[in-house]
């Protein structure tokens, strides 16, 4: 009715990307079921009836402004690169971790350097697009696997100062001091919104910093047992399809 307030339940929803938006694996975009996100965010925005969805993922910073432009969402900030930028879709604002400092990214460069001089002739690679984070990849993720622990002692033999993690298909770099949970402090500071009114939605353990931030975490049919255990709510169906049973579940789709 015109004249009166809108009323929602929750102010936003902060979402995973891999295997939550998009599929794990390098697979095309279920276009169809991210449309409808878009309508969501869409009638979000237009109406203020229901939280606009916004993204927090691993992902370097280009693929999630580009995630927030195709969902619709020009308003509300993200966090990218787990937790090192977060990002202002409606001011094109980047903002990098203050406590990341010029020796941090020189540790990054360093890192980097030495992966692809001992991993680089067997096919290993690195993701594009980090700044603060070294991730590698191989197509044969067995392999991938079994260079971790060199990784690891590398960094703490030379003081790097890195947490070393495997993903679904990654090996993860992240600096210590940094992950989705600090990226999300401080976009949740300068949006200044209470626990209680967010919706969280993940897929694996990494995801537990955004459960541990929301009033209502919700999972996808395919995540993780493990993050499972923190939902509120687990979706039947996986992916994008999931996401959309989880607005329906907080009676916003
Ligand atoms: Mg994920």
């Amino acid at each position: 009715m015109p004249g009166t307030l809108p009323i929602r339940d929750y102010d936003l929803i902060i979402c995973d990307i891999d295997g939550c938006l998009s599929p794990e694996a390098s697979l095309p975009f279920d276009l169809a079921g991210l449309a409808k996100v878009a309508q969501h965010n869409t009638l979000a925005i237009e109406r203020g009836d229901r939280p606009v969805l916004t993204v927090c993922s691993g992902r370097p910073q280009p693929f999630a402004e580009a995630m927030c432009r195709l969902l619709q969402n020009s308003i509300m900030p993200c966090v990218c690169e787990n937790g090192a930028w977060v990002y202002h879709p409606g001011t094109n604002v980047y903002e990098l971790d203050p406590a990341i400092t010029p020796g941090h990214l020189e540790a990054v460069g360093e890192l980097s350097r030495w992966c692809r001089q001992q991993f680089g002739v067997s096919g290993v690679t690195e993701q594009p697009g980090k700044t603060a984070s070294v991730t590698l990849y191989h197509p044969d993720t067995a392999y991938l696997r079994s260079l971790m622990p060199k990784v690891a002692e590398q960094c703490e033999l030379r003081k790097w100062p890195f947490k070393v993690t495997m993903t679904w298909l990654y090996i993860n770099c992240d600096l210590q001091h940094v992950n989705k949970g600090t990226g999300l402090d401080r976009m949740l500071t300068a949006c200044r919104l209470e626990k209680a009114r967010l919706v969280g939605i993940g897929d694996t353990t990494g995801d537990r910093y955004i459960a541990e931030r929301v009033g209502f975490f919700a999972c996808p049919g395919n995540a993780q047992p493990a993050i499972k255990e923190h939902a509120h709510f687990i979706a039947p169906s996986h992916e994008v399809r999931g996401v959309l049973e989880i607005l329906e579940r907080i009676g916003t789709n």
